[in-house]
């Protein structure tokens, strides 16, 4: 299980002087819900939404005890997923709100020992500084069609840097891994050439730098640790469209390190020609060297790219899981993961088992054509699938197959909508919330008992389009 220690102590980190007081006065004011809440209300701008949506929604502020706000947590599970991911988030935020009065413990309701929250030290030389993620590396990159090109670029980038392809430019669509393959690129220079200044930032933070440096009138700071580096890594330089003066420091600090020798790779969500407004000189120098693209990926790659990634978690995600979420989001890798590691949140939920149901739910929350999914679509895909009329489900007819047909409706009803048994039973002609459990257990048991009845049942999730 993951500690989170809280480095936070009452003579606090200068950074949140303020807040601190602030957080102090309104410890003693709060209920461990309202505590919580606001730091919750700070991670949300800290955090991708889907992440919040399923690892910290579902938590509460319960208790305060000496000096800890315990928090619940559907199960240890989360408790680990939070204290691997989340903790440096979760730490920072709970500085922010709390000051130095509080730390943070995750805890189950089943009342297991308390986890404390304690973020990783922060290693010098590492890729901590450089501000490179250690997941994105070539080893977890699949290398297939639409992205081999690309790779191989990169890979040859990274085995003799400031040499052939300088700079390297790598575009292409959102999600298509773009920034995985530029870090990798740093990653492994990091490892193979101990000493090499490496830097990654995106063109967006870039900016951000340079504005405070022209407002602080550090620009000279600036320049200089950009230009000091053996490899840059610049991300999204889409977005240097319209601003001129980043536009122009880029186009100095590139001359100056290619004329050194440095390497350069730049990532764009379209070629640069094509950015509007990128000043005629500069997209000449970024197009300059070698320039590759990366294509959606296709079924078979998006399968491999989830069994990765689920391994890489812990998880053996079978085929016929990973082939359904596979054909059901199509173009963006990140969506993909999304949907991954909101079916794992399932899961844990569940008992840990990975089935093309829970894969369904998950995509209901993401998708949003799967979102339409109604009662009525349910109703009548049942019926078809039975020979029998909606009418006649909602009806009083015992015969068994409406028998059976009204019972999968409910069933389907209950987990690819979460309807209530008194809907249910509503939805139903009425029947009451007994009827309507002893449907819901039959049809489970029919599913463990006879598996061409539990096929059909998947095949109509499928064609519902769970
Ligand atoms: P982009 O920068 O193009 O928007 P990212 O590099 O952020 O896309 O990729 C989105 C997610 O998909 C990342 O988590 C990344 O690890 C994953 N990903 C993308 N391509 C691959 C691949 N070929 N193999 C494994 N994971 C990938
Ligand atoms: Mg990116």
């Amino acid at each position: 299980m993951s500690r989170v220690e809280s480095s936070v102590d009452n003579q606090g980190d200068q950074r949140f002087g303020g807040e601190l007081k602030q957080g102090l006065s309104s410890v003693s004011a709060g209920s461990p819900a309202a505590l919580w809440q606001k730091v919750l209300d700070h991670l949300k701008n800290q955090v991708p939404p889907e992440a919040f949506e399923t690892w910290l929604a579902p938590t509460a502020g319960v208790e305060i005890q000496n000096d800890f706000l315990l928090v619940e947590v559907p199960n240890t599970f989360f408790v680990d997923w939070l204290g691997q991911y989340y903790v440096s988030a979760i730490d920072d935020a709970g500085r922010s709100v709390l000051g130095g009065g509080l730390k943070i413990a995750f805890r189950t309701a089943s009342g297991a020992a308390p986890a404390v929250v304690t973020p990783p030290r922060k290693r010098v030389g590492t890729a901590e500084n450089t501000r490179l993620r250690e997941r994105y590396t070539f080893q977890t990159y699949v290398v297939a069609e639409c992205n081999s090109f690309a790779c191989a670029a990169a890979r040859a980038v990274a085995e003799s840097p400031g040499t052939k392809y300088n700079p390297l430019l790598i575009y292409g669509g959102v999600g298509l891994g773009k920034t995985h393959l530029l870090q990798a690129i740093g990653n492994h220079l990091l490892q193979a050439r101990p000493g090499f200044r490496v830097y990654y930032t995106p063109a967006e933070s870039l900016f951000t730098e340079l504005i405070t440096a022209i407002e602080s009138g550090s620009t000279m700071d600036f320049k200089h640790k950009y230009r000091s580096q053996d490899l840059l890594l610049l991300d999204d330089v889409h977005y240097l469209v319209g601003k001129e003066s980043l536009q122009e420091e880029i186009f100095h600090l590139f001359n100056h390190l290619h004329g050194l020798g440095r390497q350069i790779v730049f990532t764009s969500d379209r070629p640069v020609r094509e950015i509007p407004t990128l000043q005629e000189r500069l997209s000449s120098r970024l197009a300059s060297g070698l320039v590759v693209d990366l294509q959606p990926p296709d079924l078979e790659t998006r399968v491999a790219i989830l069994k990765r990634n689920a391994a890489a978690e812990g998880f053996d995600l079978p085929q016929d899981v990973a082939l359904y979420i596979a054909t059901k989001i199509t173009s963006n890798i990140r969506a993909l993961e999304g949907c991954l590691i909101r079916i794992i949140a399932l899961a844990s939920m569940n008992g840990y088992k990975l089935t093309t149901e829970l894969a369904a739910k998950a995509l209901k929350d993401l998708l949003p054509q799967a979102a339409s999914i109604n009662r009525e679509t349910i109703l009548s895909q049942v019926a078809a699938c039975y020979g029998v009329t909606p009418a006649e489900i909602r009806g009083r007819a015992r015969t068994q197959r409406v028998t059976l047909a009204r019972q999968v409706a409910m069933y389907l009803y209950r987990n690819m909508l979460e309807l209530s048994l008194k809907e249910i039973g509503g939805l139903i002609g009425g029947k009451d919330h007994t009827t309507v459990m002893h449907s819901l257990s039959k049809v489970e048991e029919l599913r463990k008992t006879n598996s061409d009845f539990d096929e059909k049942v998947k095949q109509l999730i499928v064609g519902i389009g769970g």
